[in-house]
């Protein structure tokens, strides 16, 4: 048997997914937790040793398991945004890696969005944020004294997650990141596909501290172990390499992960289209291509919300039968801002509300309602995304935690119109850092790719298009008193 082992670095934990290249299936997960670190109000850190430790641990073990012989190459894919310093002569980390979360940057970048965010937004896609790396990059320039000193002795590399572990994985031979990675730091431009003289000169970032630009189905170096050399090959951003295992290659297809947020992503083509509300941002094709990309801070959290805070259930899962027991939400909804809402409002002030109770509405309408808020959030990144992307979604393909949730699935379909198609294999992101190293090792083309979706279930939009349409403008109504 031959296998593939993709390294799916996430914000809290890190796995490492055994693919058997014969059956073609996900054999085995191996997870290790990857502690936060909260040094100061809105800071968020992890330790870069540990990410890589916990990394190489899950590695090793994975490749234990089906003997090293047979593993034909390792991918990564990785939480985003996410910036490490270390030293490049000895592959060290220069101070904790700054989580994507953090919101140390954030006076900083509303300066900047009001000098440059234009410009930004045209060249990079992205809204001016702290949640991108440019700022944390310079932050670690200005504040950092190791960063500094290693600046000075031109010792310093800079680099997002994946860089990070493919430079450790390889003892400093490979400094890289893939153009998926590179498209979320703000300091590349999506247009020419290169580092960015004038946001480097605005962020103060040196050309020199940074990654060369790969392709994601490149094969970006080798791990020794056991005395052999094993490809590490095909590299992508978490969400981007979801949108690979789903395989989202052509225009108006498109993709939806309900995890603790919701992910939406979809080909909008081969030319750059720019968004008001949504960024834009570079997926994997046969050329590189251009996708909205939609993020909902609280989705799953808020069915977590009624489990922990409320004790309306044990386990998430028991939503759907609570809001399947009653035949509608009797007017109620739940708006869960509970950290500001995301696209398409970009509002951090918002706070989350229960609008429409009445005498009689009791937790299975409430619970109903917080299922349904998923699916209305996703009809607003919906809309936008066919009418400033010039694209017609016919399907939507789904995965995430709670995209087991059929009521979930078929009210999705329900409030959009559109046919929901959840894969029989669920875990995507890994999937689509496989199929990466697959193209990369040549063992299959990105057409063959494309076929080996195998649908678990579709749900189709019902008739009732008036009554959906009635009830996603409560849902509206409902959004704008949470922004007063
Ligand atoms: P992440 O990767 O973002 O941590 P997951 O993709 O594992 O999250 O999804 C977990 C989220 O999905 C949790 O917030 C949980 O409440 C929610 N969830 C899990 N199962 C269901 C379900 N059957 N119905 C609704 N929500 C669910």
């Amino acid at each position: 048997m031959s296998y593939i082992i993709a390294l799916d670095e996430g914000t809290t934990s890190t796995r490492a997914v055994v693919y058997n290249v014969d059956l073609q299936k996900i054999e085995k997960v191996i997870n290790a937790e990857i502690k936060q670190y909260y040094p100061k109000p809105s800071y968020v850190e992890e330790s870069a040793t540990e990410i890589y430790s916990a990394s190489l641990g899950v590695l090793v073990e994975s490749i234990e398991t089906v003997g090293v012989e047979n593993v034909l190459g390792v991918a990564i894919t990785n939480q985003r945004e996410s910036v490490i310093a270390w030293e490049r002569s000895t592959g060290k980390p220069l101070y904790n890696a700054i989580i994507w979360q953090c919101r140390r940057t954030m006076d900083y970048c509303k300066q900047i969005e009001k000098t440059h965010g234009e410009m930004i937004k045209q060249k990079t896609g992205l809204k001016v944020d702290a949640y991108f790396s440019a700022s944390k990059m310079r932050w670690l320039l200005k504040n950092v004294p190791e960063v500094q000193d290693a600046l000075e002795r031109n010792d310093l590399c800079l680099g997002t997650v994946e860089s990070f572990l493919i430079y450790k994985l390889t003892q400093g031979k490979s400094f890289v990141t893939d153009y998926t990675n590179a498209s979320r730091t703000m300091l590349y431009n999506i247009n020419t596909f290169k580092w960015d003289i004038e946001l480097l000169n605005l962020f103060e970032v040196p050309r020199s501290v940074l990654p060369r630009i790969v392709s994601p189905d490149s094969i970006l170096g080798e791990f020794e172990y056991g005395g052999r050399k094993i490809k590490i090959a095909g590299s992508a951003g978490d969400q981007q390499a979801a949108a690979v295992g789903q395989g989202c290659f052509e225009p108006g297809q498109a993709k939806i992960t309900y995890g603790t947020g919701m992910f939406m992503l979809a080909n909008v083509g081969e030319h750059y289209k720019e968004s008001e509300a949504l960024l834009t941002t570079l997926g994997y094709g046969k050329k590189p291509v251009y996708m909205f990309e939609g993020s909902v801070f609280n989705a799953g959290s808020a069915v977590q919300w009624l489990r922990d805070e409320l004790d309306f259930f044990k386990n998430s899962s028991q939503s759907e039968k609570l809001a399947t027991s009653v035949k509608d939400t009797g007017g109620v909804y739940v708006v869960p801002a509970f950290t500001g809402l995301g696209s398409p409002y970009w509002n951090s002030e918002a706070t989350g509300l229960i609008t429409g109770i009445r005498r009689d509405t009791n937790k299975s309408h409430i619970t109903r309602a917080v299922l349904e808020a998923m699916a209305y959030s996703a009809r607003d990144l919906l809309e936008i995304m066919q009418s400033e992307g010039q694209i017609k979604l016919e399907s939507l393909r789904v995965d995430g935690g709670a995209s087991p949730n059929n009521f979930l699935m078929q009210f999705q379909a329900d409030v959009t119109g559109c046919v929901v198609d959840r894969p029989i294999e669920r875990e995507s992101t890994a999937l689509g850092a496989v199929y990466l190293c697959q193209i990369a090792l040549g063992i299959k083309t990105i057409e063959e790719i494309a076929k080996l979706r195998v649908s678990d279930k579709v749900f189709n939009p019902s008739n009732e298009r008036e009554k959906f349409e009635r009830l996603y403008d409560g849902w509206k109504k409902a959004v704008e008193r949470c922004l007063l």
